[in-house]
This record gives C-alpha cells, sequence and structure tokens, in this order.
C-alpha cells in the first residue's frame, strides 16, 4: 500500500495540517513540503481514530510522522499501556512492538489492540521461551523468576514477577530471596549484579540496537564536548555504562533532559527515536553523538497505521 490517502480533503485543512505538523518536524529539517505530503495521510488516520473511538500510542522509537502527526501518547511500553487503560477508548493502536502490544491487551484485555506491522519483533523477546524458564526453574529451585517487559505474554506468564528498565533494580532489591533469576538480557542482568548484593542468575538474551555501542564512541564524545551530559540505556554492554552519567530506561532519560534545563548538550546512548523526539520536544538543547535504529520499530510507516484501522485484524 502507497502512503497515500484516498479521501479528499479540502485544500484549508490540508494547509492546516501541513502547519501543524511542520511546527514540529521543521526541528529534524523536515521541509513544509515533506509535511504537505503526509497531510492527507494523517488526517485521515486521525479521522478514523476519531470515528473508531481508538488511541494510537507511539514508543519513544517510533518514527518521528507517527509520533507527531497521530499519536496520542508518546512514551515507554508499560507508561503507554497505562495511558491507554486510562482512556475511554475501545481500541488501542500500538505503534510499537509486539510484547508491547501484548502488554496493552493485559493491561485492557477488554479493548481491542492493533499492531500494524507483522515485522514488529524485539530481538530480546524472541530470545527465551517457556521451556527455557522452566529450565531455569528446575536447575535454581525456589528462586524467583523475574522477567523484564521485553518478553512475550507466556514468558510473562510463566515467571513470577515483570519489571522495566526503570524499576528492575529497585523491585529486585524489594524481594526477600538472596538469589533471583533474571531473564532475558544479559547486559540488563549484568548492570543490576553492580546495583545488588544478591546473586543474579542471568540468560543470554540481547538486544541488536543496544548490544552494538561501544565505549569508544562515548569517549570521543565526551573528549570533543566538556559539558556532555551522556545518559545510556540499561541494555548497553557494561563497559558503555561504565563510561556514562545515569543508566535507565527511556523514560528516565526524558524525565532527566526535563528536569534539568540547565543542561544544554546531551548525548542519548540508545535508539535514534528517542533523540529526534527530545530534540522536537526541547529545541535549546542539543543531542549530539551516534544512535542506532531499531529495525522492528522502524518497520512501521504511515501507511501501515492507515491500512490497520481500515482492515483492523485484533490481536
Ligand atoms: P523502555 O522500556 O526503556 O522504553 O525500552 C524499551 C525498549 O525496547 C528498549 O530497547
Ligand atoms: Fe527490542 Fe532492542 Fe528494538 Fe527495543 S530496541 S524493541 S529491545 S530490538
Amino acid at each position: 500500500m502507497s502512503d497515500k490517502s484516498l479521501v479528499i480533503f479540502d485544500e484549508d485543512k490540508i494547509q492546516l495540517e501541513t502547519d501543524r505538523i511542520h511546527q514540529k518536524m521543521k526541528h529534524l529539517g523536515w521541509s513544509r513540503f515533506d509535511c504537505e505530503v503526509i497531510a492527507p495521510v494523517t488526517l485521515e488516520i486521525n479521522q478514523l481514530k476519531k470515528e473508531q473511538n481508538a488511541v494510537i500510542l507511539a514508543h519513544s522509537y517510533q518514527n518521528p510522522e507517527i509520533i507527531f502527526g497521530v499519536s496520542d501518547f508518546t512514551g515507554d511500553s508499560l507508561g503507554l499501556s497505562r495511558n491507554a487503560s486510562e482512556t475511554e477508548a475501545e481500541i488501542i493502536l500500538f505503534a510499537g512492538v509486539k510484547f508491547m502490544a501484548e502488554t496493552a491487551k493485559i493491561i485492557s484485555p477488554e479493548k481491542i489492540v492493533l499492531l500494524p506491522s507483522e515485522k514488529a519483533g524485539c530481538s530480546l523477546a524472541d530470545s527465551i521461551m517457556v521451556d527455557d524458564i522452566e529450565k531455569l526453574k528446575k536447575e535454581h529451585p525456589n528462586t524467583p523468576v523475574v522477567c523484564y517487559v521485553n518478553t512475550s505474554a507466556e514468558v510473562k506468564a510463566a515467571s513470577d514477577i515483570c519489571v522495566t528498565s526503570a524499576n528492575v533494580v529497585e523491585i529486585v532489591e524489594s524481594l526477600e530471596n538472596n538469589k533471583i533469576i533474571f531473564v532475558p538480557d544479559k547486559n540488563m542482568a549484568n548492570y543490576l549484579q553492580k546495583k545488588t548484593d544478591k546473586e543474579i542468575i542471568s540468560w543470554n538474551g540481547t538486544c541488536i540496537v543496544h548490544e552494538d555501542f561501544s565505549p569508544i564512541s562515548v569517549l570521543d564524545i565526551r573528549e570533543q564536548f566538556q559539558d556532555v551530559v551522556i545518559l545510556a540505556h540499561s541494555e548497553c554492554p557494561p563497559d558503555v555504562l561504565d563510561e556514562v552519567d545515569l543508566v535507565g530506561g527511556t523514560s528516565d532519560m526524558v524525565r532527566y533532559v526535563k528536569d534539568n534545563p540547565d543542561k544544554k548538550r546531551f548525548m542519548l546512548v540508545t535508539e535514534c527515536g528517542l533523540g529526534e523526539r527530545l530534540a522536537i520536544e526541547f529545541p535549546d538543547r542539543e543531542f549530539v553523538g551516534t544512535c542506532t535504529l531499531c529495525p522492528y520499530m522502524k518497520s512501521i510507516r504511515l501507511s501501515d497505521i492507515l491500512a490497520c484501522l481500515k482492515s483492523p485484524k485484533p490481536y
């Protein structure tokens, strides 16, 4: 399907929509013409959304035209699912990956949940199955299994507790047990082990986006910019995390930028979408350094969202 809307909108409406989108997207170098091309599609999506009483959630890694063109909420996976559960919407369209749509369904079982791309998997969620959890439980009897939210619904059901990157340390610390099984991210497990005296049994899953960052790119930026604050996702390798100023999930990074208006320059060691989102929301800050694209997140286009609302295939 092409990125074109099949509905004809009057010229004034298109110009107003173009202005609305351009106001945001100009910070990423989008021309007014670029925005005019997508305006009929965002108009049609927003119209269908109202007609169908749907809410659109966009993870911070999502394409910016989705975040600023059609989403109602932007944030991390659990926060978004909570946002949607608090609305009267009957339909949740999740512009994120499969485990996020599943999380939204777990939290709002009465709502219809739609995922616009079949390609939207996740290397972490795909790294562990229920059989692996059962095996770990046999190897380590009476040890609670803590799973990261980046897991399938089946793995969550087989685990004892589910955590996010934002609350993993706090929740593990609150458990009585001195030994914990943490799955599936080995880098997050390593980070957790440094933050707790408990013994952490880990799995060997990794995020294909975060495992590729190296300390050299971080040290290079530190050398170039004396004032830079470096924030990294806890899915990054340990030698990267050792060099940064803050380790956490995407919501921790957003909060840090928001709460520190005196800091003007940041490096975000994570997926590119977060830096693009924050460059638009905080135009007085500068975001430097390299980032990486998540092919699963970026598999979703505006045209997929339009097609999904026109022919919904509920979860
Ligand atoms: P957050 O839960 O921190 O938003 O991270 C989601 C994710 O997929 C990280 O790669
Ligand atoms: Fe999964 Fe990594 Fe993509 Fe997040 S960035 S969805 S953890 S592959």
